[in-house]
């Protein structure tokens, strides 16, 4: 007997043949002597659908009433999943995020897990109960419902493994498991058997939407091994997992692209010791990711800052960095959101050279420019026109040789 964490995302629960579908699955499952925990995503769009409609009602909802609204996507599903398997005969049950004892900070709408106690769904097991988790949301010190941060679900599943002791944690979603790209915009894309945490954390934050960034992280963290597999088949899927010394052999495992950043300029600054602190200081408290910067070299004593923020803040941005640009000398603003960052992740990058080198020309032979440049141990990655964000993906792609893995 095993104990099984298993998430299924929107499209695994997209409608009611899939929820059946999904049921038939866990009753598979526990006819095999298993106990299981299943965490679930709302229907697929129905996310989206809902923060259209909060936008709609008002330009910048409250942030605690956007968990209010989000939570219910979760709370459909993990009832009809739980309708659907008392149908088969399986004793079920469903919980929301608090009531399966997911303890989390005050920040609404990218809320942290503080603590998990998983006495109840512990109780439901031992009493034979296939428990019904909602994805993506937990509850704060003062009762109030909080989520996640898009793509949530992955980490409940993620962190509900760890206390719980799960000999398996297994993330179905639409796809065989983890590509060497996003194979929706790179046909030509290979499945991985298996890829370290550390590179599944830099494509997942670099925009590869197969899993939540901070899901991997947790697991990293607690050493939770999960598999990345699909609801539509029962082909094996790839192993998210520690480093092994063979995997510093392949160069690049993967490309990711995200487009969901924006490039902001903060030009005609005063080159002088402080105005970056007092720029990014000012995004700091308004709780803003910085991913890429880049400081020119300042001129007549003048200089500018290019960065990269979450598309969706940059409306914070803006309010955040207008009352500081008169501090840094009446400095400019300016907001570009036609960009796409590219990345190549791979650990083998530690021990090979030459891999910007490679990456640079195949965008220059597929007459993409690059505007920015970062890199890290194991990734680099470059910002550039949205336009031809598919086509430098399938150029680096081809490259690094991936469709030949
Ligand atoms: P779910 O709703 O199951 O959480 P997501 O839509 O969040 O599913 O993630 C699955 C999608 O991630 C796939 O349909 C695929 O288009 C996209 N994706 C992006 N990069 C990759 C990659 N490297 N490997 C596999 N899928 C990827
Ligand atoms: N429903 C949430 C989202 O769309 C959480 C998830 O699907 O993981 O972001
Ligand atoms: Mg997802």
């Amino acid at each position: 007997m095993a104990r099984i964490v298993q998430k299924y995302g929107g499209t695994s629960v997209g409608d009611v043949e899939r929820i059946k579908k999904v049921a038939e699955r866990i009753k598979f499952n526990r006819d095999e002597g298993n106990e299981i925990v299943v965490v679930v995503s709302a229907r697929a769009g129905v996310t989206n659908e809902l923060i259209a409609r909060a936008k709609a009602v008002t330009p910048h909802p409250s942030e605690r009433e956007m968990d209010m609204l989000l939570s219910i996507g979760e709370q459909e599903t993990i009832a009809l999943v739980a309708m659907a398997l008392h149908g088969l005969g399986v004793p079920a049950v469903s919980y929301t995020g608090g009531q399966a004892g997911i303890f989390t900070d005050k920040v609404h709408t990218r809320a942290k897990i503080q603590a998990i106690n998983p006495a109840s769904i512990e109780k439901d097991l031992k009493a034979g109960k296939v428990v019904i988790v909602a994805g993506f949301q937990g509850v704060n010190a003062e009762g109030q419902i909080t989520t996640l941060g898009r793509g949530g679900s992955d980490l409940t599943a993620i962190a509900l493994a760890a206390p719980l002791k799960a000999d398996k944690c297994e993330i179905y979603t639409d796809v065989d498991g983890v590509y060497t790209a996003d194979p929706r915009v790179v046909k030509t894309a290979k499945k991985l058997t298996e890829i370290s945490y550390d590179e599944m954390l830099e494509l997942a934050s670099s925009g590869s939407k197969v899993m939540q960034s901070r899901s991997v992280e947790f697991a990293k963290k607690f050493g939770v091994v999960f598999e990345v597999r699909s609801s539509f088949n029962y082909n094996p899927g790839t192993i998210v997992k520690e480093e092994v010394a063979y995997m510093e052999k392949v160069v690049v495992r993967g490309v990711a692209v995200d487009k969901d950043q924006a490039k902001v300029i903060v030009s005609n600054i005063l080159d002088k010791p402080g105005s970056a602190a007092k720029v990014f200081r000012a995004l700091a408290d308004a709780s803003i990711i910085v991913d890429m910067i880049v400081q020119n070299v300042g001129r007549n004593g003048i200089a500018n800052l290019t960065f990269t923020v979450p598309q969706t803040d940059t409306h914070k941005a803006q309010k955040a960095l207008e009352p500081v640009l008169d501090e840094v000398g009446g400095g400019q603003l300016a907001i570009h959101e036609g960009i796409a960052k590219l990345s190549v992740v791979g650990v083998g990058m530690k021990t090979h050279s030459g891999v910007a080198a490679t990456l640079f020309q195949a965008l220059a032979d597929a007459n993409v420019n690059i505007e920015l440049i970062t890199t890290s141990e194991i990734k680099i990655s470059v910002v550039i026109d949205q336009a031809h964000a598919e086509t430098a993906a399938r150029a680096a792609h081809a490259a690094f040789q991936l469709d030949q893995l």
